[in-house]
């Protein structure tokens, strides 16, 4: 788990004045350990640690870090929801064929990402916090 972001939530937390519940930090661990994950693993993984959880509180958490701009929601061909912790700067792969949906993670391809954005950003009086591209086409093993 990374327990820098998960301190960062924490302090984002107090700094809005919203409470910090038991449930409110073991949906926060769970964001800042996994990748990605959809809401019914969020929760079964909660049931895991806390035995019965109450769904809407779930749900609650989600719209809240939605709000504070830490979560992102993908979704995956329209119907599927995949939370996952927002980073400062993010690529996805889409396979049409296999379907898969991940991450690419080269820095030094998001530098340039970046570097590109940033002038087109400025043109447009906009400033730039983060990113998050979604590229689509064909993975490697579907390719072969
Ligand atoms: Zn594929
Ligand atoms: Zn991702």
């Amino acid at each position: 788990m990374s327990d820098e972001l998960y301190k960062e939530y924490i302090s984002t937390l107090k700094q809005n004045k919203i409470k910090i519940t038991f449930v409110r930090q073991c949906v926060l661990k769970i964001v800042a350990s996994r990748k990605h994950f959809t809401i019914s693993e969020l929760i079964a993984e909660l049931e895991m640690q806390m035995g019965s959880v109450n769904v809407m509180s779930i749900y609650n958490n989600i719209d809240l870090l939605l709000n504070l701009n830490l979560l992102f929601a993908n979704s995956i061909n329209g119907k599927q929801i995949v939370y996952e912790a927002v980073a400062p700067k993010l690529i996805h792969i889409n396979c049409y064929n296999c379907k898969k949906f991940e991450h690419i993670d080269y820095s030094s391809i998001d530098e340039k990402v970046t570097e590109t954005l940033k002038p087109l950003m400025q043109s447009a009086e906009f400033k730039l916090d983060y990113f998050k591209l979604d590229v689509y086409g064909t993975c490697k093993d579907c390719k072969k």
